[in-house]
């Protein structure tokens, strides 16, 4: 299965959620990981109607804030929802921590509830522009219009920025290896790090706009700043330090099996049928093993030689 046929799979059905049975899976399932924070943690059993991905929300004394939207407005409307029952304060900021459409799909729907949203500046640009490539060729006008029609950040930085709801303090911080517009959102008092995609919970990543060498320097930041934190990743379950160790394991490993398998010439298909196995040895049980090992391989394989395509940064 491609990626582009997962992503639709994915994507298009969840309209049918509104007229879902009532006892249908929930898109995704809500945990708290600290006083007034809460990761939103994508529901595979939903199937179709799941979430996409994971997302969240912090809520203070004056306001909310909320982490990522998901992949579908329908699922972006019950979080809504269930942020509605857990306080009637405003919904006052909306971050992306990257412009992936599973991230940013249903930003419309907290816009139109009054959120500003904010994301590093490579969102802005890319949100309604690489969201295209997902659909490839045969992309229609319908979904065209849809990532055309994303609502895009009115906030933006380069480096990071700080928020305050009343009294509480949110410390965002752009970080590089993801996409190279990726946001880490960090709530001290309650000492939870939102990860966003710089960190899938025993999933293997996307790599399509990855940069492994920066994004394992990003992690170690993540380790060594945060020992004892709650991490919640942008795929996954909610996960500790060790976890992430584990991630930055995975993207470590995958580099020195692919420069390994370079070093003994080979390339293209030959060098995927030496990695895979070494992959599959290590991190076979990880999610999405079958869906992502062999882009990833890829990818790394095209990021090694300085052949990869990434998008491109605004102009700093
Ligand atoms: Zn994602």
């Amino acid at each position: 299965m491609s990626a582009k046929t997962k992503f639709l799979m994915l994507l298009i059905p969840a309209l049918a959620l509104f007229s879902a049975a009532a006892d249908a899976p929930a898109p995704f399932t809500l945990h708290q990981v600290g006083p007034g924070v809460w990761a939103a943690i994508d529901n595979p059993a939903a199937k179709a109607a799941r979430a996409g991905a994971n997302a969240g929300f912090v809520i203070g004394s004056d306001g909310v804030l909320v982490v990522d939207t998901f992949e579908n407005p329908a699922a972006a409307q019950e979080l809504l929802n269930q942020i509605r029952q857990k306080t009637n304060l405003p919904i006052r900021f909306v971050v992306n921590t990257h412009y992936h459409l599973d991230h940013v799909a249903g930003n419309n729907i907290f816009a139109a509830a009054g959120a500003t949203i904010l994301a590093q500046q490579n969102v802005r640009a890319w949100e309604r522009t690489e969201n295209k490539k997902f659909f490839g060729t045969k992309i229609t006008p319908e979904q065209t219009a849809m990532i055309e029609s994303l609502a895009l950040p009115s906030i933006t930085y380069q480096d990071g920025i700080q928020l305050y709801l009343g009294t509480r303090q949110v410390i965002i911080r752009s970080l590089p290896g993801h996409t190279g517009g990726d946001s880490a959102v960090f709530i001290p008092d309650a000492n939870v790090v939102f990860f966003g995609d710089l960190f899938w919970n025993h999933t293997l990543p996307n790599l399509i706009d990855a940069s492994t060498k920066p994004w394992i320097e990003t992690l170690d930041i993540g380790i060594q700043n945060h020992p004892d934190a709650t991490f919640v990743p942008g795929h996954g379950e909610v996960g500790r330090v060790q976890d992430v160790k584990d991630f930055r394991g995975y993207l470590s490993d995958l580099r020195a099996d692919v420069a390994q398998a370079q070093a003994a010439g080979k390339s293209g298909d030959a060098l995927t049928d030496a990695v895979l196995p070494e992959l599959q040895q290590k991190y076979g049980s990880w999610d999405a093993f079958a869906y992502f090992a062999k882009p990833d391989i890829h990818y790394t394989d095209q990021e090694l030689q300085g052949k990869k395509r990434i998008p491109q940064p605004l102009a700093q």
